[in-house]
């Protein structure tokens, strides 16, 4: 789905609506070090001459059937305060983008 780049929103600290701006919170950011199965697998010179891969992929099966869209973590950030409001209940979309509207 599209989204515009800025929308206008109630802002819970100036208690009234103001023009947001839109903001896709990134998802995947890794904390710290590696794993342990991670090390592991990159002392034992990664894919290349271990066998295959640490954990075999499993199966497909209708059973198993990974989801094709993902949870979209947008936040809003408010024009006058600067604070950022996350959206209460998010969605699933497969494609999403912020566009430019008006401009
Ligand atoms: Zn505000």
């Amino acid at each position: 789905m599209k989204m515009p780049k800025s929308v206008k929103r109630y802002c819970p600290s100036c208690k009234k609506h103001t023009l947001q701006n839109v903001t896709q919170n990134k998802t995947g950011r890794k904390r710290g070090a590696m794993t342990i199965g991670e090390r592991r697998h990159h002392r034992r010179g990664g894919i290349e001459g271990y066998g295959g891969f640490p954990k075999p992929q499993l199966e497909k099966s209708s059973k198993h059937k990974k989801k094709t869209s993902k949870k979209i973590d947008i936040r809003f950030e408010c024009s006058i305060c600067k604070k950022k409001n996350a959206l209460k209940n998010t969605f699933r979309a497969k494609k999403f983008e912020i566009v430019k509207i008006g401009v």
